[in-house]
């Protein structure tokens, strides 16, 4: 048993000839917060995608809560405890907040199938935390950019992770509301729950993780802390264009 709630051995993903994901070895920490930065097309999100079961590795292992998880199903996955969101956040836009999370345990077994006074309740619970109790009736057509994410974070909140991936969970959003999610971000972390954040925004980066990786053209080029990594020379080049 080591200290690490997710580890990936040398994973790679390609497309055709482009490798995406060239080896990518990386342990995260329980109870972390672990940035991901890097280029665009530097294999961010396609790591998030093979992690998760959404593509399949073309090699090397994810191992999660001590299981190797590689290649399963990301149904499975997301019920083993680690969840995630997308880039662009995609709720069922023609059911409400309320309903989209409570789809999270009907999607797939038809409609009218009834949820349990338990799963309410929790649904209930994480519109209260997450602040968006006033919306929970509204289809999620009509709210805000940054109001889908935090549903989105939602989503994935009832099913009680472990781990969860969040891939650029501020892009889009205004100051205000990006800070709102920072904050459930950190009430999250507290406790207990880990968390992998990809994210272009610096200033986002510096305030919220433990440790930050950084990516470029599919490999991981250095680990460390937000100071270390951001004074690094190759990464100034790579990454910030000096
Ligand atoms: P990042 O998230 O770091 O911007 P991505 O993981 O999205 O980078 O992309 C890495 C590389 O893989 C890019 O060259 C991208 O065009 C390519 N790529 C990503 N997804 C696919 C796909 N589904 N099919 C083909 N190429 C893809
Ligand atoms: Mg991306």
């Amino acid at each position: 048993m080591t200290g690490s709630i997710l580890e990936t051995v040398e994973l790679r993903k390609q497309f055709g000839n482009l490798v995406a994901n060239d080896g990518i070895s990386l342990e995260i920490e329980e109870g972390e917060i672990h940035g991901i930065i890097g280029p665009n097309g530097s294999g961010k999100s396609t790591f998030f995608n093979t992690v998760t079961g959404f593509y399949d590795a073309d090699g090397g292992d994810v191992i999660f809560d001590d299981r190797t998880i590689t290649n399963d199903s990301p149904d499975k996955i997301a019920r083993s405890g680690l969840g995630r969101t997308f880039q662009i956040a995609s709720p069922f836009r023609d059911l409400t907040v309320r309903e989209n999370l409570l789809s999270v345990y009907t999607a797939g077994l038809g409609s009218g199938l009834r949820v349990s006074e338990d799963k309410r309740h929790r649904a209930q619970d994480i519109l209260g935390q997450l602040e968006i109790e006033h919306i929970a009736e509204h289809e999620a057509s009509d709210i805000s950019g940054g109001q889908q994410k935090l549903l989105e974070l939602g989503r994935i909140l009832m099913l009680d992770p472990k781990c969860i991936m969040l891939d650029e969970p501020t892009a889009g959003v205004n100051p205000a509301l990006q800070n709102r999610i920072l904050e459930h971000l950190r009430e999250l972390n507290e406790e207990g729950r880990t968390f992998v954040i990809i994210e272009h925004d610096m200033s986002v980066i510096s305030g919220l993780t433990d440790r930050v990786t950084v990516f470029n053209q599919g490999r991981v080029v250095m680990q460390g802390d937000f100071e270390t990594v951001t004074s690094d020379e190759r990464v100034r080049e790579a990454y910030l264009g000096e």
